[in-house]
């Protein structure tokens, strides 16, 4: 239809507007790197489509983003010639939240202004910030490719519903128009607006332009020209000298890449040469996404090829187990119509992979063998957030696997806490004389793995267990039967062989009792002929009487529940 629509939100929307509105307005600046964010990538996407289809640019190559106002009107306008939006397009973009992880995001809500505020910050907040300090939107887009009578305009109050309609629109791209709130009017400024621009959106890699500002000497005030400038750097952050490059500014471009609020634990900035030929600018984020979990996840890393846009979530680029890792990766080598498919069989992207694989897990090394507390406690973060992620890495990396063991980290007798903060190197340091196993015991939770019965001889006799309890602990451990050349031991399992923990004068006694209780033994296995396959005296108990252990050779307890809850 051309007709002008009226149309609801959904419900998740309108929800986040209000949450958003009000626990963000201490921060209401980042509507504008938002915008410039959206714009950005909204070029990105023309340029990648038009590889394929230069039509696509008309007479207009030169991609910018340009920021306005307009005093009398009390408006801001960021517009773009960028891909633009079809009217279904911008229904379904504005109207909707199709993330992935936005469920868990609305269950987690609490109600609780401050908790809630980060948590919108972790889940993104994008286009909708600009209800912060707009009381009205209007968007005017035409998507590249359609002709000029079929623009839409998209207005909205940003309360229960919104308007499209059919526009002519001469120009290719977006113009985004936010109409002031009462006692916004400082933004109304050239000064503001470009010190505002500077500080979030400087990493921009396309010109962002503003008209001039020049003092006139009749008028006795600042007039606005119509020649345009430069605002920002306008080059691409990651080709840039990493000497040139603040803090602030890096900040500032992950969140850019990952749609974060929040700024990223640490990063690599590195241009490889050799075989092949890239840049890599990685990061670890601070915290977790809602959708870590979730299959259908949109992954990190954003491949360029020479400057050029190509995909986001380019998933060959970065094994499974870093899938937390955000960023961009800068191939010279790979072609532009570079497609999915290509990209799982090329060997230069396997170059890149492994290259970038190292480069990510030197980046943890560095945090975890700092000797300054502000990296370990960095370290200690990570670890909470992505240790479960990681630790598929022991079971799908062999190449890494030695590195990646001395990157785990787990909670342990040695504590009187379930915080993960045990790495096997120090439970190697703190071994017993004699001691050439590493212990450990699995449970659901650090409860049941703190009171294991099986832990009673290790306590008397001073030894550290570790105790696991994640759901991957158990799958991990059968590919990690090792390290540094000691056998990783399960506390229940089988006979257990103490080694040269047990002394001549604990053998001998352990013998004699054995042949004491031998007719009671015989007498129990025949009772339990078909509930036990063996019944055996132990010495690991000093409390309880009795325990269960699993055969040496067959799966634990613990990992046969993980299966009959799985259905298996
Ligand atoms: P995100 O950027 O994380 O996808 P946003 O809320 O910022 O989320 O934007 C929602 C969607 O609206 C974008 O994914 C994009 O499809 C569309 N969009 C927003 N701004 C523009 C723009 N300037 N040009 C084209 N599409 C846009
Ligand atoms: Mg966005």
């Amino acid at each position: 239809t051309t007709e002008k629509q009226t149309l609801g939100f959904q419900a998740e929307v309108k929800q986040l507007l209000q949450l958003m509105i009000h626990s963000l307005y201490s921060n209401k600046e980042i509507f504008l790197r938002e915008l410039i964010s959206n714009a950005s990538d909204a070029s990105d996407k023309l340029r990648f489509e038009a590889i394929n289809n230069d039509a696509l640019y008309g007479n207009d190559h030169e991609l910018k983003i340009k920021v306005s106002f307009d005093k009398a009107a009390r408006t801001i306008t960021i517009s773009d010639n960028g891909i633009g939006m079809s009217r279904d397009e911008a229904i379904s973009h504005l109207g909707t939240i199709a993330k992935s992880g936005t469920k868990e995001f609305f269950g987690k809500l609490s109600g609780d202004q401050q908790q809630d505020a980060a948590l919108i910050g972790q889940f993104g907040v994008g286009f909708y910030s600009g209800f912060i300090i707009a009381d009205k939107i209007t968007v005017e887009s035409r998507r590249a490719g359609l002709p000029a009578s079929e623009g839409v305009r998209w207005e909205s109050g940003g309360e229960g519903d919104y308007s499209v309609e059919q526009i002519e629109k001469t120009s290719r791209g977006t113009d985004i128009i936010l109409h002031l709130r009462e006692g916004e009017d400082e933004l109304l400024s050239s000064w503001k607006l470009k010190s505002i621009i500077r500080k979030y959106s400087d990493h921009i890699s396309l010109p962002i332009v503003m008209q001039k500002e020049e003092w006139d000497d009749e008028k006795k005030e600042t007039v606005v020209k119509d020649d345009l400038e430069t605002v920002n750097q306008a080059s691409a952050l990651w080709a840039r000298n990493k000497s040139d490059i603040t803090p602030e500014q890096y900040d500032e471009f992950y969140k850019h890449v990952s749609h974060d609020f929040q700024s990223p634990l640490t990063h690599t900035h590195n241009r490889v040469e050799g075989r092949s030929e890239y840049t890599q600018l990685l990061y670890i984020p601070a915290k977790a996404p809602f959708d870590l979990w979730d299959r259908n996840k949109r992954g990190g890393i954003k491949l360029y090829v020479k400057r050029v846009f190509i995909m986001d979530d380019a998933e060959q680029l970065m094994p499974t187990y870093l899938r937390f890792v955000k960023g961009v990766i800068d191939s010279a080598d790979l072609p532009l119509n570079v497609s999915r498919e290509i990209l799982q069989e090329s060997r230069d992207v396997k170059v890149i992979r492994d290259g970038s694989t190292k480069r990510v897990i030197g980046m943890l090394e560095e945090l975890a063998n700092a000797d300054e507390q502000e990296k370990k406690d960095k370290y200690q973060t990570f670890w909470t957030e992505f240790g479960q992620v990681l630790k598929e890495g022991i079971g799908e990396d062999a190449a890494n696997k030695d590195r990646l063991a001395k990157l785990l980290r787990f909670a342990s007798t040695a504590n009187d806490n379930h915080e993960q903060i045990t790495s096997l190197e120090q439970y190697i340091a703190r071994a017993k004389e004699g001691q050439d196993k590493i212990y450990y015991v699995t449970a659901d939770n650090y409860i049941a793995a703190k009171n294991s019965p099986h832990l009673e001889i290790f306590r008397k006799k001073g030894v550290e267990v570790l105790l696991l309890t994640d759901r991957v602990d158990e799958w991990m451990l059968s590919f990690l039967t090792e390290f540094e050349g000691k056998e990783l031991v399960s506390v229940a399992k089988g006979g257990l062989d103490l080694g040269a923990l047990e002394d001549e004068a604990e053998k001998k006694e352990h013998e004699e009792t054995e042949t004491a209780y031998k007719d009671l033994v015989e007498k129990m296995k025949e009772a339990l002929t078909d509930k036990a396959k063996d019944v055996r005296v132990t010495f690991r108990l000093t409390d309880s009487p009795a325990c269960l252990v699993a055969d040496e050779n067959e799966l634990s307890g613990n990992l046969l529940r993980m299966l009959k809850a799985a259905g298996q």
